[in-house]
């Protein structure tokens, strides 16, 4: 995200327009540069940032809007990409949840001007340790993200920009070089599993909201998450079975202590509040068995 941003030349004080649920990396790393996160509350189905309250946060200042594919979906891209071309702005996707997801056939890697990925280990596609991608379809961008992850060398020690040690670890290459041989057929079973949790858990779907694909778009299911209101009490219950579950994630950025200095309050943005109350995620892997889906569905 770094990267992506240096490369469009985001300068302290630009503001980018993000969505408040999501993990912290999303927002830190525009105020890393300087730049101020301004927060667009969440779809109630997809838990995206909702494109329809993305214009009235448009100022002189704005420079990008970065949408998450969050828990592997992504975002109403077409929505956020005609406000970036009628603003003349950017868009840069994180794409950390969602590698190998798609939006009306083109996978999320295609999609704005810089789309990010992250290969940590529990990610779609997880290297074991630390590592990430970036991807553009514009050879220019290409070629200075390339030379900003080498310290903004054009040739050995001649530096044309201020870049940084952005390499990723050749073990972690090898690691992701393997693992993707085997990655489309992970993705697929991802899916599979997802539509297994939905389709046990629909029978009780008056006491479960559970995950909304939209149409013409395909989720890399990071993570399978379903709303309960009794959230605290369920995982606890369902722990009491050895059944692990999360919370993806419990606190919206614009409540974060980090971020009071944006002035943000309760109530500002009620659907990621509500929602981070409610969400819980389930377990997900690739290789989850038939008779653990009916475990954990049953139990739950
Ligand atoms: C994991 C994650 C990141 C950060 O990725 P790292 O590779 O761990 O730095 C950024 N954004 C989102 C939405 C993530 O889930």
């Amino acid at each position: 995200l770094l990267l992506a941003m240096m490369a469009l030349d985001i300068q302290p004080d630009d503001e980018i327009i993000t969505t408040p649920f999501t993990f912290i990396a999303t927002a830190e790393t525009i105020a890393f540069l300087g730049a101020k996160p301004v927060f667009v509350d969440i779809d109630e189905q997809t838990y995206n940032i909702d494109a329809s309250k993305i214009e009235e946060k448009i100022t002189a200042k704005t420079k990008a809007i970065m949408p998450v594919s969050l828990y592997g979906q992504p975002a109403d891209m077409e929505a956020i990409q005609a406000i970036a071309n009628k603003y003349n702005l950017k868009v840069i996707v994180d794409g950390a949840q969602s590698f190998g997801s798609t939006y009306k056939g083109k996978t999320d890697s295609n999609l704005g001007d810089i789309s990010t990925t992250s290969f940590f280990p529990a990610k779609p596609l997880g290297c074991f340790g630390d590592g990430g991608a970036v991807f553009t379809n514009d050879d220019e961008l290409a070629e200075k993200i390339k030379s900003l992850r080498m310290h903004g060398q054009s040739k050995r020690y001649h530096h044309q920009y201020i870049g940084m040690g952005g390499r990723m670890d050749t073990i972690q290459c090898g690691i992701v070089d393997v693992k993707l041989k085997y990655y489309a057929k992970d993705l697929a079973l991802r899916q599979e599993v997802a539509s297994k949790y939905s389709e046990k858990l629909k029978m009780k779907s008056e006491k479960f909201i559970l995950p909304f694909v939209a149409e013409n778009v395909t989720s890399a299911f990071a993570q399978y998450s379903i709303r309960v209101q009794n959230r605290d009490e369920v995982q606890e219950k369902l722990k009491e079975k050895s059944i692990p579950t999360a919370v993806h994630y419990p606190m919206p950025l614009h409540l974060q202590e980090c971020f009071s200095y944006l002035g943000y309050k309760k109530g500002d943005f009620s659907i990621s509040e509500m929602v981070s109350n409610e969400i819980m995620s389930l377990p997900m892997n690739p290789y989850l068995s038939d008779d653990e889906i009916n475990y954990i569905s049953n139990t739950l």
